[in-house]
């Protein structure tokens, strides 16, 4: 499998490749060269597999050459084996055609772990391959940093360290990455707002020497492979409730547009996905796009959802060069239009064919606490507050006709304690795993927003692992 830019001017790459890459060198996102199609008797064949046996089934193929199957079997093994549910990704019936499928089992409770357990492990693979290492940095308002370091803490071939604006996250998002005490992790907690810690990541990678010295890297959620780790629990959902021998349709609640984009390959694969509903909160850029072709920016405004406080959803170009008929240079065009202008043209025609699958719908904070109400009152299920934006956005936008409707559940409840107490008059409790985690110690360093005091502290995580 090779994988070409969504703006046609970067080497073409293999997994491997395209994994350690991350974004292309013409600025475009990796997608593979051509599509894989899975027919009724593949989809078939995978009912009753395991969850880690499903995903490597369905990866496969764009794993291509790069790992042999045995060894992307086992990566997938140790990948979901500290889910905290035997089912990985369970699903709960809310209603009679309303399912949520759990996103949220792995180590740091949001979905994000769906796709980084696997990138960690399939990251220090193919770096032993190359006898390479590589150092991880990022910046992080709270869910994505905890989840690479979980992925990462104790990998032989990675350090990573994570930047976070010091005293701006929630106390559970802080420790879930301070407490992990790995030698090969490190957190700085920057004197400043989340924008510094990403301007002085931006700036790390722009200081070439550092940057070759170091061996720099992200796993950042324009990675080719997250979106691909992330399309098995779709194919898992639809074959529980009949594909490839009836419709389904998902309804996901969307920031960076990786998770969604995911539901659409599979669809692309084959998957007989009736369609797809995208939910946003009062950041409504897709929901807008959706309903009459207005893609413009508009300032960020913080939400209770804080994962999809998001204007611009980066995964999104992966769409717009299949609605371009895979057209690089009118991907490249359109996207350079967007920058300087605030507002993508997308054609009439492509944006149609948008439309005849994606549905959006936005909510604001109320509109997310009474539906959190609603779900506790009338299903005993307690959604956290981007949950209940899926769920919210599947009931809007049934399909009808018996055809099921599975909304992602992507944060476990005990996340966003305050919104649900808010709702529901409850504080859910933390699940037995991170039980302790207020007990736990911590160890970060507090430095100024400062590039070379915060170089030197990457330097020096990065020697203590060399030896
Ligand atoms: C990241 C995240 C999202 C948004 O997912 P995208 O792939 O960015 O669209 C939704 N909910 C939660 C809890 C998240 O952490």
């Amino acid at each position: 499998m090779k994988y070409i830019s969504t703006r046609g001017q970067a080497p073409v790459r293999d997994f491997a490749g395209v994994l350690l890459a991350g974004l292309a060198e013409d600025g475009g996102l990796y997608v593979p060269e051509a599509w894989p199609h899975f027919g009724p008797a593949d989809w078939r064949a995978m009912r009753g597999l395991s969850y880690p046996e499903l995903v490597a089934r369905v990866m496969a193929p764009f794993v291509g050459e790069s790992l042999p199957a045995a060894t992307l079997q086992r990566l997938c093994r140790e990948a979901y084996a500290g889910f905290g549910h035997p089912a990985v990704v369970p699903m709960v019936q809310l209603e009679t055609h309303l399912w949520a499928q759990e996103l949220f089992h792995g180590p740091t409770l949001a979905f994000k772990d769906m796709a980084m357990q696997l990138l960690g492990r399939l990251f220090d693979h193919v770096l032993a391959e190359r006898g390479e290492r590589v150092t991880i940095v990022g910046a992080t308002s709270g869910d994505t940093g905890s989840a690479a370091i979980e992925a990462c803490a104790g990998r032989e071939r990675v350090d990573i360290v994570i930047l976070h604006p010091d005293g701006r996250t929630s106390e559970v998002q802080r420790r879930q990455m301070t407490t992990v005490l790995a030698p090969n992790v490190g957190n700085i907690a920057v004197a400043g707002s989340f924008d510094d810690c990403q301007d002085l990541v931006k700036a790390m990678f722009a200081d070439a020497p550092f940057r070759q010295e170091v061996a720099l890297s992200a796993v950042n959620s324009i990675n080719w492979a997250r979106v691909a780790a992330q399309i098995p629990y779709y194919v898992a959902a639809a074959l529980a409730l009949g594909a490839p021998d009836r419709e389904v349709a998902f309804a996901v609640p969307t920031g960076n547009f990786g998770n969604v984009l995911a539901a659409w390959a599979a669809r692309r694969m084959g998957l007989p996905v009736a369609r797809l509903v995208i939910g946003s909160n009062r950041n409504d850029i897709l929901s807008r796009f959706l309903a009459g072709n207005d893609m413009s920016m508009r300032a960020v405004e913080p939400s209770l959802s804080p994962s999809m406080d998001i204007q611009v959803s980066s995964n999104f170009e992966r769409l717009l060069f299949e609605l371009l008929d895979r057209d690089g240079a009118a991907t490249a065009a359109t996207m350079a239009n967007f920058r300087a202008n605030g507002r993508m043209d997308v054609p009439e025609a492509s944006w149609r064919r948008a439309t005849a699958v994606f549905h959006g719908h936005s909510l604001d904070d109320e509109g997310t606490l009474a539906e959190i109400r609603r779900l506790h009152e009338a299903a005993r299920y307690l959604a956290d507050p981007h949950s209940a934006i899926g769920i919210a956005a599947a009931r809007a936008h049934m399909p009808g006709h018996g055809i099921p409707m599975v909304a992602m559940a992507t944060a476990h409840p005990a996340k966003f304690p305050d919104a649900m107490e808010r709702a529901t008059g409850q504080r859910p409790a933390l699940p037995a795993s991170l039980a302790d985690l207020y007990d736990r110690p911590e160890r970060y360093t507090r430095l100024p927003a400062d590039l070379a005091a915060i170089e030197a502290r990457v330097r020096a995580t990065v020697l203590r692992n060399a030896a």
